[in-house]
């Protein structure tokens, strides 16, 4: 559908009328900005699911190593990296793609597949890029609401699908809720595909799912299936490298890590990120300690909220959404006036939504009293022994 001439040529008239139209990504406030704009000191940094216990320490020796050869490109086939997760996963080598972030690799998968007309079937509330980069290709986005409970709905996912469907792609655990596909579901979702479509499925929490018994080995169910498929993981949560911007995906044929191939760009891993990222596959003492922060604080705090009359939902990730009776937006302002940074969600159903990173003890307790107060709430549940 071309748009009418403009009248004057503007810059913009120059770009493509998808790039035009897209909302901008809502990537939230720097520390930074919050500081100058709330003269405030300290910060709870709990709107981008970053993990406040910070990388293992092997990690800040290779990258410190890799930054004295920091002259040199990346390697473009993340050699080191692959054999180490190739030998991990027990994957074959040439069944994994490297992004730049596993964003990056969402925005691949969309130049490789999607062309004006298309259509990509996600969940709604969506990780936002599941939504923009699939439009920024001209593609159509069908999201399916999640359930009253907040479940990802299977039989709504299969039944948004059509003949123009290239992708069915959404996050389980999922972003923002943090509800998980069980194993039975994940198999009828699977039965139910037709076979001219790409299932993309995200777990960027993967291992904060894991933490819960009933945790369904999702690429032992997606290597049963003969659906093409791409799993997504990334090493910005659980492993702490959300700076550095390394994710990866598991595919089901080496096809597609050849398609991913011709369309990224040859060195989008960085060589910091690479080593970033080996180190901390290393040290998976210190992703226990880190998972154990994020079961028993997301306990705690979830306890406490459900305790002054909060709607949270259950979450397997290592954060939670919460459904106010009121318009989030105006919540987070108040929070941001007491240095907390949460998300506040805009997707059309659920802005009276938000979610919070489950952060250290310290950010939490400052979460939840900002909020008793944003809300006016009676506290009667509490987390001040937290602050300590
Ligand atoms: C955080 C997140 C990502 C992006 O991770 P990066 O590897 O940092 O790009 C992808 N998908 C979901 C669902 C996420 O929450």
């Amino acid at each position: 559908m071309p748009d009418s001439p403009p009248a004057a040529y503007t810059i913009q008239s120059l770009a493509r009328a998808e790039v035009r139209s897209l909302a901008p990504y809502n990537a939230g406030l720097s520390n930074e900005a919050v500081r100058r704009r709330y003269g405030v000191e300290r910060i709870a940094r709990l709107g981008s699911n970053e993990n406040p216990i910070g990388p293992a320490p092997g990690v800040i020796e290779a990258v410190t190593q890799a930054a004295r050869e920091c002259a040199l490109y990346p390697d473009a086939e993340c050699q080191t990296l692959r054999a180490a997760l190739s030998e991990r996963l027990d994957i074959a080598p040439e069944r994994l793609v490297f992004g730049n972030g596993s964003e990056d690799l969402i925005a691949i998968l969309a130049r490789v597949f999607l062309d004006h007309g298309d259509e990509v079937v996600t969940m709604v509330p969506a990780f936002g890029l599941h939504t923009l980069y699939p439009q920024s290709m001209g593609a159509r986005v069908i999201g399916v609401p999640i359930t009253a409970a907040g479940a990802i709905d299977v039989d709504g996912l299969l039944g948004a699908i059509t003949p123009r469907t290239r992708l069915v792609m959404f996050s389980s655990p999922s972003n923002p809720v943090g509800s998980a596909l069980s194993r039975a579901e994940i198999e009828r979702l699977l039965a139910g595909l037709p076979p001219h479509l790409l299932l993309v499925f995200d777990e960027a929490y993967f291992e904060y799912g894991q933490l819960a018994d009933d945790y369904p080995d999702v690429l032992a169910l997606l290597e049963a299936s003969r659906q093409p498929w791409v799993l997504l993981r990334t090493f910005s949560k659980a492993y702490s490298l959300a700076g550095f911007r390394v994710g990866y995906g598991i595919v089901s044929d080496p096809v597609l890590a050849d398609l991913v191939d011709r369309v990224r760009t040859p060195f989008n891993v960085s060589r910091p990120a690479q080593a970033a990222a080996v180190a901390a596959l290393e040290d998976q003492e210190h992703l226990t300690r880190s998972l154990a922060n994020v079961a028993t604080e997301r306990a705690r705090l979830s306890a406490a909220l459900a305790a002054a009359g909060l709607r949270v939902y259950p979450s397997l990730g290592n954060f939670l959404f919460l459904a106010l009776e009121r318009e989030a937006d105006a919540v987070g302002e108040a929070l941001l006036s007491h240095g907390v940074i949460v998300k506040t969600w805009r997707e059309p159903g659920f802005t009276h939504c938000l979610r919070v990173t489950v952060g250290s003890p310290a950010d939490n307790a400052l979460f939840f009293e900002a909020l008793m107060q944003a809300l006016d709430a009676p506290v009667r549940g509490s987390l001040a022994d937290a602050s300590h």
